[in-house]
């Protein structure tokens, strides 16, 4: 018998369809990375250790999540019900908005910031308002309440924010849980060691508070893919229903308590870098570009319209940075990441010949 084969295709859900791609730039990689806000360097040694220690043999179980949830919700002074290991954060945010998104549902989004909540919510039925920055990408707190509707399903925010690197106050992220008791308040805490205010404390205490955190920034796991939500216990179990059980790998799982212990490497980490940033902020000044104030481990730059040519530039002298001219109200501006002080010397070296090549040094301003 002749098999005949159809010329005809399965389409996509229409959602799907419909849905915003996101292809992050990661390929040639292997210079400075100062693209993607990741740990510059590397894990804790501790953490080495256990990867060292991992046997052939123990590849061959499914993970087992829940002691290490235990072990990291008592870590964060939670219960050990109202906290989830997810596949990084983007696991995290993509179970939230299945979880809580119907359609005429609204996400209320401060913008510019962090790609994948639109890009995940382009996968629900439901609606994104957007509530853009000031100039000055401040957190738009009183335009932000004065957006909240009935149909408000989750408010988004990333404390510190991305690209920006600025940050919304204690008071202004509970009140807005308060203003908005419907809607999920999702405070994306990725950059929280750079920064050091949290509202984790109030995970259980504010019924419609959710934190995430992650361990691919300060702790340096970016390719282990570990992140968490913190969530009251009510709201938990359903994520818990769209979460896999088995979207942590058994090898995140073994080395995120070395990771948490070693307090020792992640203080030191973190001092670097924020060392570094000051020194880099006092380059960007001295060179007269203009800069955010920032509380995460990168800043964002004002290059103008050559800023293509900018990130070419520095490429070339063997350092990657992040175009980040498409994101909303943010035309020629760049991000770069804070490494330790000793890259970010190499950085400002890079970024001064850079500006002397596009003739834009504070001379020519
Ligand atoms: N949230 C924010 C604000 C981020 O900038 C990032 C990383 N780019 C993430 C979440 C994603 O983190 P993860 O690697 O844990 O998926």
């Amino acid at each position: 018998m002749a098999e005949s084969v159809s010329t005809l295709t399965p389409a996509a859900r229409a959602r799907v369809q419909a849905m915003m791609e996101y292809h992050p730039p990661l390929g040639s990689r292997d210079a400075l990375r100062l693209d993607f806000n990741e740990n510059t360097l590397e894990c804790s040694p501790k953490v080495r250790e256990v990867l060292d220690g991992i046997s052939a043999g123990s590849l061959t179980r499914y993970p087992e999540r829940e002691p290490v949830e235990a072990i990291v919700a008592a870590h964060l002074g939670l219960h050990a019900g109202q906290v989830a290991l997810t596949n990084g954060v983007d696991e995290a945010i993509h179970v939230l908005f299945e979880t809580f998104l119907e359609a005429g549902d609204e996400l209320l989004l401060p913008v510019p910031t962090y790609t994948m909540y639109e890009v995940y919510a382009s996968a629900t039925d439901a609606r994104v308002v957007h509530v853009q920055a000031a100039d000055d990408l401040q957190f738009p707190f009183e335009r932000l309440l004065a957006a909240i509707t009935p149909k408000t399903k989750i408010v988004a925010i990333a404390n510190p924010n991305s690209p920006s690197g600025t940050v919304a106050t204690r008071a202004q992220l509970l009140e807005i849980a308060q203003r908005a008791p419907q809607a999920v308040v999702l405070v994306d805490e990725a950059y929280f060691h750079f920064y050091g205010e949290t509202v984790m404390d109030m995970v259980g205490a504010v019924p419609n508070l959710i934190v995430a955190r992650t361990f691919s920034k300060a702790y340096g796991l970016a390719g282990l893919r570990i992140g968490l939500l913190a969530a009251p216990a009510e709201l938990m179990r359903w994520m818990r229903r769209v979460l896999s059980p088995y979207s942590v790998n058994s090898i995140a799982l073994a080395c995120l308590p070395a990771a948490l212990a070693d307090t020792a490497y992640l203080d030191w980490y973190v001092s670097e870098v924020r060392a570094a940033r000051s020194d880099f902020e006092v380059a960007l000044d001295k060179a007269g570009v203009r800069r955010w104030p920032s509380y995460a481990n990168f800043v964002l730059v004002e290059i103008g319209p050559k800023h293509a040519e900018f990130v070419r530039l520095m490429r070339n002298a063997g350092v990657l940075v992040r175009d980040r001219s498409s994101d909303p109200g943010c035309d020629g501006r760049v991000r770069i990441t804070i490494g330790t002080r000793e890259q970010i010397t190499q950085a400002i070296k890079a970024l001064n010949e850079a500006l002397d090549v596009l003739k834009m040094g504070r001379e020519t301003r």
